[in-house]
């Protein structure tokens, strides 16, 4: 580390405090006697990933979170959802150890956890990551969702709206008709 102010390689460190997410050093140079501030932070080590082609590149959370946004577009899951869900799978990657890691097993915990989600969250992403080999493939797998007994964790927020607006235009489709038949009785 060197001075800020005259480059000087050498300093003392004159107060540490824990910062967060790291640690926040006061320094002194012993050149100049300027003081500084500097941060750590733990960085996890890297992680590549393998993909299909056999090329690695190095894990990209932005790609990843990209990747799952667009399988959850305009569904009706609570904020934060998405970024909960790639941060979970973060830790869970960091966690393992692993210096490499397949895109395979990556794609297996997304698709995994949008299965308890959101279905159609989880059919638009597994059918661009597992590639359906055709309809008859993908009708299985709708057919075994709609089998499965388990209910997704989070309701959809839909559903509930459909009868009201139902009930709503028949409401109104009644007022007209009264009306209609009032005018009628005037007449
Ligand atoms: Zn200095």
């Amino acid at each position: 580390m060197n001075c800020p102010y005259c480059g000087h390689a050498e300093d003392k460190v004159i107060d540490s405090r824990e910062a967060g997410d790291g640690i926040r050093r006061r320094r002194q140079c012993l050149g100049c006697g300027s003081r500084f501030t500097t941060y750590e932070r733990l960085q996890p080590a890297s992680l590549f990933v393998l993909k299909k082609d056999e090329r690695r590149e190095e894990f990209d959370r932005e790609k990843l979170l990209a990747g799952i946004r667009k399988a959850c577009e305009k569904r009706p899951l609570p904020t934060g959802t998405v970024d909960k869900l790639v941060d979970d799978i973060e830790t869970e990657l960091y966690q393992g150890g692993r210096a490499e890691i397949a895109s395979d097993v990556i794609g297996d915990m997304v698709i995994e956890r949008l299965k308890k989600l959101d279905h159609i969250a989880y059919i638009r992403f597994a059918s661009v990551y597992r590639e359906f080999a055709d309809i008859t493939t993908l009708k299985e797998e709708v057919d075994t969702l709609l089998g499965a007994e388990t209910e997704p964790s989070i309701p959809s927020n839909q559903l509930p709206l459909l009868p009201d607006e139902e009930l709503a235009v028949k409401g109104r489709q009644a007022g007209q008709k009264k009306g209609r038949a009032r005018t009628g009785s005037r007449r």
